[in-house]
């Protein structure tokens, strides 16, 4: 079966969730689920390498019937025509000799998806499931500024800095970052190393409820803005290097993203924050945004 040799187009950056787009291939995977390749997708997959946003579920009409798709992961295929899927993959994400595709995993409709290569596929992301994602995803890198801005006093040491010029404790602290439909969590470990550049750690347990009221109004001042968000896209395949960017009243924030945003800090009604430490003294930062 011949694969596609170029990437993916993604539309999911600029907040699509419908297109149109012609079926390039229909591989069936290691695990046995049959998936469907196209051209252009609106569906943002699972990132294999940083898996902080869910892949999108919707459904795609094509040759009369329709399949949901339940799943959409990442896959690559090499110049030698190896195929790998996800954490198979064994070459760098985005590594510029491989193609780059988003995989829509489907189930039902009665025949053989191989039979579908060449139609016209109509494809339709869950949008609801999406806008939550995209709210909280947009809620994950807000928090990251308003954390960094609210912990800046705690370095003694110059370190590397965000964009807004505050020490950028989410960049060097973050091990994990997981957004579902309600929110997000990010797990930052507070180690020796982080000491060693210069991070207090020493009564942040017992600060923690002051840091997370100073980083929740932070945060209410900015949805206040209504701030415009966007992702800049420097080229439509699905691992370009995309930046998400936010004009806060402290200046352009931005940072390198892969995932799909809402379009104004507006779309949130309000933002809780709840910030705790685990039993390895690494703190754990959760949203829980409310759309508007
Ligand atoms: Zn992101």
């Amino acid at each position: 079966m011949a694969l596609p040799t170029t990437s993916t187009s993604v539309t999911f950056p600029a907040g699509a969730t419908t297109g149109e787009s012609r079926v390039l291939a229909a591989p069936v995977l290691p695990d046995g689920r049959s998936a469907l390749i196209v051209a252009q997708t609106p569906f943002h997959p699972l990132d294999h390498t940083w898996p902080d946003q869910p892949a999108d579920t919707g459904t795609v009409r094509v040759g009369g019937v329709e399949l949901a798709v339940v799943d959409c992961v990442t896959a690559a295929v090499g110049p030698d025509g190896t195929f790998a899927v996800a954490e198979e993959i064994p070459v760098r994400r985005g590594d510029e000799t491989w193609a780059w595709l988003a995989l829509h995993v489907v189930e039902g409709g009665a025949g053989d998806p191989a039979d579908l290569i060449g139609a016209t596929a109509e494809l339709v992301v869950d949008a609801e499931r999406r806008a939550r994602l995209s709210a909280a995803h947009t809620s994950c890198h807000i928090l990251a500024f308003a954390l960094n801005a609210v912990l800046a006093p705690r370095w003694r040491k110059e370190v590397r800095t965000d964009s807004l010029g505050r020490p950028d404790f989410d960049n060097l602290a973050i091990t994990r970052s997981r957004m579902d439909e309600s929110g997000s969590r990010d797990d930052y470990r507070i180690g020796k190393s982080l000491r060693k550049k210069g991070f207090t750690s020493e009564g942040l347990d017992a600060d923690l409820p002051g840091v997370r009221d100073e980083v929740e109004a932070l945060l209410a001042q900015w949805l206040k803005t209504d701030a415009d968000v966007r992702i800049e896209v420097p080229d439509p395949a699905l691992t370009a290097r995309r930046v998400w960017h936010c004009g806060l009243p402290d200046g352009d924030a931005h940072i390198p993203c892969g995932g799909s945003h809402l379009g104004r800090l507006g779309e949130l009604r309000s933002l809780a924050v709840d910030l705790t430490m685990d039993a390895d003294g690494g703190l754990v930062a959760t949203t829980r945004p409310e759309r508007a």
